[in-house]
Parts: C-alpha cells; sequence; structure tokens
C-alpha cells in the first residue's frame, strides 16, 4: 500500500512497479486518508462530472453579462461562428473552446460550476472531460477515472504550492487546471503512467510565469479568454506526450521550479491588481463605467 503520494517520482514507480492506473492510486490515498470506501469515492466523482456537464448546459444556454458587464456573450458569439466557418482544428476544438467559455462565463455570473482547482480556472478541465467523453464515446467510468487522474496531478502540485493567483500567480491556477486538464486527456487516451505525468508536466513548464492580474480585482478579464486558451493549451501537450515526447527537465522539477517562480513573482502580479494587465489605461478606464 503507498504511504503518501507526494511526488511524480513515487508515483510513477509505485505505479509500474505494481501495475496500477494513476486513477486506482488516488482512490487507495484518498480512500485511506478521508477513511471512505472507493464506492463512496466515485460517486463523489461522478457528482462532480454531472456539475461539471450542468455548468456547460447552463453556460451554452445563457447569453447574458456578467454584473460588472466585463463578460458574457462570447460563448454566444463563438458558436455561432462556428456554424458558418467551422474551427479549423475541428470539432474538438471547436466543443473544448465553447465549453470552456459556457463555464468561466457562468462562474462570472455567479452560476454554479466545480471549481477544479479554483473557480478562475474552472472551464479548463470541465471542458476538456466532457468534450472528449463526447467525441471520443467515453463511459461514464472513464470519466469519474478521468477527473481522479487530473485530481492526482493537483493533489502533487498541491503540496508544494497552493492552487491560488495570490500564492503563485495564474501558473497556480490556470497552468495547474491545463495540467490536470493534459493528464485527463492522455488518461482518456489510454496513454501510460508515464505519458500523463509527461503530459501535465509539458504543460505546466510551458506556463510557468503567468502572472494573475485581474482587473479591478474580478475574475474576468484576463481569467475568461485565458480559460479557452489553456483548454485547449492542454492538448497540445496530450498530443506530445503521447508520441512518446517527453519533458527534458524531471517532473518535480518543473514544480518545484512553478514553486520557484511563484516565490519570486512579484507581489503587484499576484492578484492585487495592481500589476501587468489591471494596472493599464485601459483598466483604469472601466472605474468610470463599472458600477458595484
Ligand atoms: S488571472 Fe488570477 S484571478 Fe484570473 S484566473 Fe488567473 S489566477 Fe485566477
Amino acid at each position: 500500500m503507498i504511504k503518501s503520494l507526494n511526488t511524480f517520482e513515487t508515483l510513477l514507480s509505485y505505479s509500474e512497479e505494481n501495475n496500477l492506473p494513476i486513477y486506482k492510486i488516488m482512490e487507495e490515498v484518498e480512500s485511506r486518508a478521508f477513511d471512505i470506501t472507493v464506492e463512496e469515492i466515485r460517486k463523489k466523482v461522478k457528482h462532480n462530472v454531472d456539475e461539471m456537464k450542468n455548468s456547460i448546459k447552463n453556460g451554452l444556454a445563457c447569453r447574458e453579462k456578467s454584473q460588472s458587464g466585463l463578460s458574457g456573450g462570447d460563448c454566444a458569439k463563438l458558436r455561432e461562428k462556428f456554424k458558418t466557418t467551422p474551427a479549423l482544428f475541428g470539432s474538438l476544438y471547436e466543443k473544448i473552446s465553447t465549453y470552456s467559455l459556457a463555464v468561466i462565463e457562468e462562474n462570472a455570473r455567479m452560476g454554479k460550476i466545480v471549481a477544479c482547482p479554483t473557480a478562475g480556472s474552472c472551464g479548463i478541465v470541465s471542458s476538456v472531460l466532457v468534450a472528449l467523453s463526447e467525441e471520443l464515446n467515453l463511459t461514464e467510468e472513464d470519466e469519474i477515472n478521468m477527473l481522479i487522474t487530473a485530481g492526482a496531478i493537483g493533489h502533487i502540485v498541491s503540496i508544494k504550492l497552493a492552487p491560488a493567483g495570490a500564492v503563485g500567480g495564474c501558473q497556480a491556477e490556470c497552468g495547474l487546471a491545463s495540467a490536470m486538464a493534459a493528464a485527463a486527456c492522455t488518461c482518456a487516451r489510454k496513454g501510460t503512467t508515464k505519458q500523463i505525468i509527461h503530459s501535465a508536466t509539458l504543460a505546466l513548464k510551458n506556463i510557468l510565469g503567468l502572472t494573475c492580474d485581474p482587473v479591478l480585482g474580478l475574475v474576468e478579464v484576463p481569467c475568461v479568454k485565458r480559460n479557452v486558451f489553456l483548454a485547449t493549451y492542454s492538448i497540445t501537450a496530450s498530443e506530445l506526450a503521447m508520441a512518446g515526447i517527453e519533458s527534458k527537465i524531471a517532473p518535480d522539477d518543473v514544480v518545484d521550479a512553478l514553486v520557484q517562480t511563484g516565490q519570486l513573482m512579484s507581489p503587484l502580479l499576484k492578484e492585487t491588481s495592481q500589476g501587468g494587465l489591471a494596472f493599464t489605461k485601459s483598466a483604469d478606464n472601466f472605474k468610470e463605467t463599472i458600477k458595484f
């Protein structure tokens, strides 16, 4: 039985030595940590998958703006565009991009979403999981395995760095979400444990340094569009890993680099709205027009 799951190295060696997929190891860890059965864990995860689907459905059906007016309506615009001009990358891309917008716009309207790992990054794992399930005709069991696998990545990274823009910048929120989504994607495609870990690692290492600079402190600009970019980006990480391409920097070292980058980042760029996009003339202009 695995004692603790603190590193990717432990995860990989335990998986290979015992011929266990990541989701089964994570179930073991969670079951012992919270003294609940695997059935109970899977039931809770299924509930979250269902809520992800609901948030996509609700987001797709709504064209309303958020209370600030800074976001909302872009999902509808993108769907209209795809009706006449399909996406260059095909139907999976269309689904991931519209679903991620649907969910993050719902969040900005104070609708119900699954924070995965955070509310500001809620569109990333949700859209990748549901779009892939639809495109690959996955089962309910597959969906649960995907989300637990994504959770294992979030679990290991979060031990060293809290998934919060205020702590590590957006690399720790949307960046981590994209790593989790890449892992879920690679899991759905029956990648090996090594490929799953490397897909997450490739996503993380290429997003290092992403700052958190929300305009007026609202999780809308740049957060809404950032969810679309990082959801689709996670597929690239999975493609590379499925081809056997690995990160030259070891996965646990990439996590250490993420932590160090977060520490070196100026507080002005960590959710204080005092730097970056939040400190531009355009952002300042919104102060005049937005009523709270
Ligand atoms: S910019 Fe900041 S508030 Fe917005 S999603 Fe990223 S971490 Fe969250």
